[in-house]
């Protein structure tokens, strides 16, 4: 089953190395064009208080834990009511 890995992962999915069973640790290239709303001080130091991805492309997915890059697929991720509770 071949998936487009070039896309952003969307709300709720996530990747797995099918190489070593990693789900959480991977380095990501990715290609985007975005809108920031920079609010910078009176010093001229930017901070970034909004950013809107308008387009993004995937150029690269590699598993941190075997460095694989050909065993890699997107899979829904588990159902998380409270991702960062402190349950
Ligand atoms: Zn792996």
């Amino acid at each position: 089953m071949a998936q487009d890995l070039t896309r952003p992962l969307a709300p709720g999915e996530r990747y797995r190395c099918d190489g070593c069973g990693n789900v959480t640790r991977f380095d990501v290239v990715t290609t985007a064009r975005t809108r920031r709303y920079l609010h910078f001080d009176l010093g001229g130091t930017p901070a970034v208080d909004e950013e809107e991805v308008l387009t993004a492309t995937v150029e690269a997915v590699t598993c941190r834990w075997c460095s694989r890059e050909d065993a890699l697929r997107i899979e829904p991720a588990p159902v998380t009511e409270h991702p960062r509770g402190s349950g």
